[in-house]
């Protein structure tokens, strides 16, 4: 099973169909939230929220008395309450984990919540920014909305190679990393109510940017091994579908879709554009494309004419801190350039051009990543260690994400049976996914073998 072998437990997610609950509905945050129990409209709240408030303190009942102003409209915008929210949860789990480590010694506590690259960037980054600092012509001045020529100009080339296609600066726009590049082209592309299409489990991020944009989620789920069933999706688009958002290598499976599921997607959502008489957009979010075991991640560009990438170097340079990504749109697509400009003109009004610095160092490290073989490392003696315990779960193909099936249905319950044994986890339920768990080994080799007999106590008490 290691080593990017199929895993004989790759079959082991039996009955598992629709992970959510929630296929073929439309999921707007609000809506997900009425399904967490008994909230009045003003204490809607996500489905990661829900799953949250039952492990953890409740954001919300915290949250009430500063919202609820005696029939007054509240202090803040409605639509930041559900956000605020959601980032509340992460803040406690963030807190939990800090202080678990003070009362336990953070040798002690086995942190895998966090997809907080610990590798170091390549010293080529290093190097960059040396020769950047010190070049006297550098001018610090604001950038081009879409960003700098001469950086755009250094992915257009190095995208050009590596799809085989021509892609020209002007299909380009840098970004506040991959998140950046997501609210851009929500914003550019998505009017309110419409629909953005995800295949389940998925990035909790996607439902707050949503949110930002007034559009719903929707979901349509994978299939037993986390690959994209096309079925699924051919049913689930609707005259709203707008954009269909593909994250591979996947947050939190650690899927890798193959080129021929991308190329079955592709001629779906060409008969599906021509059905309802509107362009859907494939949106592939790809910021762990360079992450991948034995598998390459196929050129999605072809597999179909209006596709646009997302793309970061949070994660192939280990440069999340430096906020720095793209969007790239692919060289047919029909009104490229208007998408492209209305993203860049997102890229000013809502999320500011990215640092003009990172832009020029990252222009110079195209082609160039971390050490993934810290990663297939950590991923293998993770598999290898839970396997033997006894944990299902399929092989990650790329990203640093594991997703067990949880032992017992709750996995939020789950959770809370792992944190007694000071190992932090996310519950599948924050992924649209009930009864499975999430883990980051993007965490010390130390961390993972510490944690074993936690694992191990932990099943045994489920
Ligand atoms: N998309 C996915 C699937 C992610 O996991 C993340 C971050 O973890 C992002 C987007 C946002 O990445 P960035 O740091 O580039 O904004």
């Amino acid at each position: 099973m290691i080593n990017g072998k199929s895993n004989s437990k790759s079959n082991t997610r039996s009955g598992f169909k629709t992970p959510d609950g929630i296929e073929g509905q439309n999921v707007p945050l609000s809506e997900a939230a009425s399904a967490g129990g008994g909230q009045t409209p003003s204490q809607k709240v996500s489905v990661s929220v829900c799953a949250a408030q039952r492990s953890y303190r409740t954001p919300y009942r915290l949250l009430k008395p500063l919202l609820w102003t005696g029939g007054n409209r509240m202090p803040i915008a409605e639509q930041m309450v559900k956000l605020v929210e959601g980032m509340e949860v992460v803040k406690e789990m963030f807190e939990e984990g800090a202080r678990l480590k003070a009362e336990h010694g953070p040798d002690k506590v086995f942190d895998f919540s966090l997809g907080n690259p610990d590798v170091p960037p390549p010293p080529e980054f290093k190097k960059v920014l040396r020769e950047l600092v010190n070049d006297e012509s550098l001018g610090h001045g604001y950038t081009p909305n879409p960003g700098h020529p001469r950086v755009r100009q250094a992915l257009a080339d190095y995208l050009s190679g590596e799809h085989h296609m021509k892609f020209t600066p002007e299909l380009i726009v840098m970004t506040v990393g991959a998140a950046g590049a997501l609210n851009n082209i929500f914003r550019a592309l998505v009017d309110p109510g419409e629909e953005i299409l995800v295949p389940s489990p998925y990035f909790v991020g996607y439902a707050h940017y949503a949110t930002m944009s007034n559009a719903v989620i929707k979901t349509a789920h994978t299939n037993e091994a986390f690959h994209l069933d096309v079925a699924a999706i051919q049913k689930a688009i609707t005259e709203k579908t707008r954009v269909m958002l593909i994250n591979s290598p996947n947050n939190p499976t650690g899927a890798v879709y193959s080129a021929t599921e991308l190329a079955e997607l592709g001629v779906v959502l060409d008969k599906a554009s021509k059905k309802f008489g509107k362009r859907i957009y494939l949106l592939a979010d790809e910021p762990y494309c360079k992450i991948t075991y034995d598998v390459q991640v196929p050129s999605v560009y072809q597999a179909y004419a209006h596709t646009i990438t997302v793309n970061s170097y949070s994660k192939s340079l280990s440069l999340a801190g430096e906020r720095i990504g793209y969007l790239a749109v692919h060289p047919e697509a029909e009104d490229a350039l208007l998408v492209v400009g209305a993203a860049a003109v997102s890229n000013t009004v809502l999320c500011v051009n990215p640092p003009s610095l990172v832009q020029l160092a990252i222009g110079n490290l195209q082609g160039v990543t971390v050490d993934i073989s810290i990663y297939r490392r950590r991923r293998d003696i993770l598999c290898q260690g839970l396997e033997e315990i006894g944990y299902e779960f399929n092989v990650p193909e790329g990203a640093f994400y594991l997703f067990p099936r949880s032992p017992i249905a709750d996995d939020v319950k789950f959770a809370g049976i792992l944190k007694e044994e000071l190992i932090l986890a996310v519950p599948g339920v924050s992924f649209g996914a009930p009864g499975y768990f999430r883990l980051s080994y993007a965490v010390p080799d130390s961390t993972i073998n510490g944690s074993m007999e936690g694992f191990r106590r932990a099943l045994q008490k489920a």
